[in-house]
Order: C-alpha cells, then sequence, then structure tokens
C-alpha cells in the first residue's frame, strides 16, 4: 500500500542536496518509495516528481504529463518511472514556458528548455531505456533533472518579472 508523502518546500535543504545513484532498481523499498512518489503526484495534481522533493536523495524522478488544471494543455502519457536518468544531449533550440513546481506554491515562471533532447534511464523494472523526448514531455524530464541535481526552476528563469503569481497564471492559461 502506496503513502502520500510531505513534499518538501523551497527553503529546505533536501532540495538542494546532491543524490546518489541507485544501485538494485529491484529493491523492495525503492519500489515501495515509486509507489509512494506515484500517489502523492497524483494527490498534488502533478505532471512530475523526483526523489529529493519527498525528502529522497536519489536518482529517480516521475513524469508523468497530461491535462490538468494547472496544465490544460499538457499531452497524455503514461506515468514514467525514471531511475538513474541521464541526459544525452540537447538541442540547442530551447523554448520559454510556464513552470510551477510542487516545491514552489503559488508562482509561475518562465524558463527556457531545449526542445528536444536524448535520454537515458532504468525503469522500474531495471531494463535500459533510450529516447528521444520534444515539448512539454522534455520540459518535464529537464525540470526534474535539476531536481535531482539540486536545481529548482527558479534558477532557471531569466528575471523576476518573468515570475507570476499561480492566479494570474490560470487566468492567462484559461485565456
Ligand atoms: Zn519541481
Amino acid at each position: 500500500m502506496s503513502i502520500l508523502r510531505q513534499i518538501a518546500q523551497l527553503g529546505h535543504p533536501v532540495l538542494r542536496q546532491e543524490t546518489g545513484l541507485i544501485g538494485d532498481p529491484a529493491d523492495p523499498a525503492l519500489q515501495a518509495l515509486i509507489d509512494d512518489m506515484l500517489a502523492t503526484m497524483a494527490e498534488a495534481g502533478g505532471v512530475g516528481i523526483a526523489a529529493p522533493q519527498v525528502y529522497e536523495t536519489l536518482r529517480l524522478f516521475i513524469l508523468a504529463s497530461r491535462p490538468t488544471s494547472r496544465y490544460p494543455h499538457a499531452p497524455a502519457m503514461e506515468p514514467t518511472v525514471m531511475i538513474n536518468p541521464e541526459l544525452l544531449w540537447q538541442s540547442d533550440e530551447t523554448e520559454k514556458g510556464w513552470e510551477g513546481c510542487l516545491s514552489v506554491p503559488g508562482i509561475r515562471g518562465l524558463a527556457p528548455r531545449s526542445l528536444r533532447i536524448g535520454v537515458r534511464y532504468l525503469s522500474r523494472r531495471g531494463e535500459v531505456c533510450e529516447e528521444e523526448l520534444s515539448g512539454f514531455i522534455a520540459r518535464v524530464f529537464q525540470h526534474e533533472y535539476d531536481h535531482i541535481n539540486g536545481m529548482v526552476f527558479l534558477d532557471r528563469v531569466a528575471s523576476n518579472r518573468e515570475l507570476i503569481s499561480e492566479r494570474e497564471y490560470l487566468r492567462l492559461v484559461s485565456a
């Protein structure tokens, strides 16, 4: 049975710490953590979640793009667990897009991200997967990849003028 985890909020040092490689994807404790992260992300209405956000300094995150009230135009995908993810290459071409974060409530910011990326990771069954991602899903990967490197999306925003409140953001996307 999965447990809803508390989500670390901006200012907690765990969001800025180094994370460790996962040795054994089959470890039952790791599998339980993955179930907890899936449940916690779904409950919070997130489109991704990284282990440091639930106080675990591990190289692990989940991508789960789908249309929500927070991201009405997001493409739908099966939630994908990524263990020890690597960013193999990224396009020089970038695009600014609005991002938010379960660890940074109430704020949205325009973050520039590569439009296309190549990634490698282990699935939760330990299989090596290599994929090319683009658009919003590539954006979510880059956001979560930052989390396992001690960064948050605010570090990518070029100017404070590109930060807005959640309420203004919702007004913008529903317009
Ligand atoms: Zn985040």
